[in-house]
């Protein structure tokens, strides 16, 4: 039977808070049980039915209490990564870039923030901030239009005009329209007056018709005649719709400002990374023996810390900005209890020590070995000789 205590926890520790080992060792202090109070803890939860008076018997098996602690960490990083794009667009020098001027070398966003007027960077939170690299603008001439804002215009091959197909003749040069005469059959009923003997008598004489071709159309049921609006040329000349009969249209490269701003730009996203961990000297902590702890301690860094195979190391295509840590300390016994076969630990959490969290290794490995291993080394033996064979 025996007590100790538990103290170690990494340097990186007290680079977050200096005056990490004497809180901590104060805490432990405070909060150390002997083997007695370690006992009347655990009778207490026997008595309560928390714990079976079968599987703890302290006449009969070993126990040895140890008194440490574990420390919540959150992890706040404030990381940014930055691309550079070389961006070419028109120079309009009346609005856009009327900030040639302005290419801060903004190498610290933090230091340089009163330069981002109403665009500070607020602790830890998601912010997009783009600027032109110091020394990169320069003002260069549109070579796509020699610097006259204007290309000739393609769909009229700078004439203003062209020639388009007849609309009112489809083309055709001609207008063919039904024969009213024939009514479109190309041939009309000829009526005729008959009278016997070629005189007239009023009385007796007949009428009779017959088919016969149109003239008006010569037979073909329709007339044409040469279209008015293309004089019979089939196309008429038109006033170019793309560049409104000029033979120019406006420089899409310079937007017609003739000139071109290029720059490199620099583009920063800056955000939060936040990570959660528990550093302990016992392995089965869990997270929820925090929750009655209350006080958590906030401390800020500059300095990026290696916290080796606690965290994810940061992407490379960017840098560390700011760091903070908030930590929770809170005092843990473990009381490990061996009757030779298993070993049991029990961890009394917290400054109120109401929180018992258990953990056994009921794994015998004997068991184990009789129960799991052996009847699968006896299947594969099996199978190795009654399927492969
Ligand atoms: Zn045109
Ligand atoms: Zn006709
Ligand atoms: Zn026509
Ligand atoms: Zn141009």
């Amino acid at each position: 039977m025996e007590e100790k205590l538990l103290l170690s926890f990494p340097e990186w520790l007290s680079e977050i808070d200096e005056n990490i080992e004497r809180k901590i060792h104060s805490i432990v202090k405070e909060n150390s049980i002997n083997n007695e109070q370690a006992k009347n803890f655990v009778d207490a939860k026997i008595k309560g039915g928390f714990f079976s008076k079968k599987d703890i018997d302290f006449n009969k098996i070993n126990f040895k209490v140890e008194n440490s602690f574990a420390i919540q960490v959150n992890q706040k990083r404030h990381f940014e990564s930055r691309t550079i794009e070389h961006s070419v667009v028109p120079y309009d020098p009346d609005k856009a870039f009327a900030k040639v001027g302005f290419e801060g070398e903004l190498e610290d966003l933090w230091d340089n923030s009163e330069l981002w007027e109403g665009n500070y960077l607020p602790k830890f939170e998601k912010k997009e901030l783009k600027w032109v690299r110091g020394g990169s603008a320069e003002i260069l001439p549109c070579n796509d239009c020699n610097s006259l804002g204007k290309i000739r215009c393609m769909k009229c091959k700078g004439k203003g005009e062209y020639y388009e197909k007849c609309y009112k003749c489809s083309g055709k040069g001609i207008i063919q329209s039904k024969c009213p005469t024939c009514n479109g059959k190309g041939r009309v009923n000829e009526g005729q007056i008959t009278v016997g003997g070629g005189r007239r008598i009023g009385t007796g004489a007949g009428y009779s018709s017959r088919e016969v071709q149109c003239l008006r159309c010569n037979a073909s049921g329709y007339l044409s005649e040469r279209c008015s609006k293309c004089s019979g040329q089939g196309q008429v000349l038109v006033t170019c719709n793309k560049c409104d009969g000029t033979g120019e249209i406006i420089c899409s490269t310079c937007k017609g400002y003739c000139q071109l701003y290029s720059c490199d730009e620099i583009k920063t996203i800056c955000k939060p990374i936040e990570e959660n961990f528990i550093v302990s000297c016992f392995d089965k902590v869990k997270s929820s023996w925090f929750n009655s702890e209350k006080n958590s301690e906030y401390f800020e860094i500059t300095e990026e810390l290696d916290l080796g195979e606690y965290i994810k190391s940061v992407p490379k295509d960017g840098r560390v900005l700011l760091e903070g840590y908030d930590l929770k300390i809170i005092p843990i016994s473990r009381v490990i209890l061996n009757d030779s076969k298993k070993e049991t630990s029990i961890f009394i959490v917290g400054k109120d020590k109401k929180i018992i969290g258990a953990t056994s290794s009921y794994l015998d490995y004997n068991k184990i070995l009789l129960f799991v291993v052996l009847p699968i080394i006896v299947a594969l033996t099996l199978i190795y000789f009654f399927v492969i064979k």
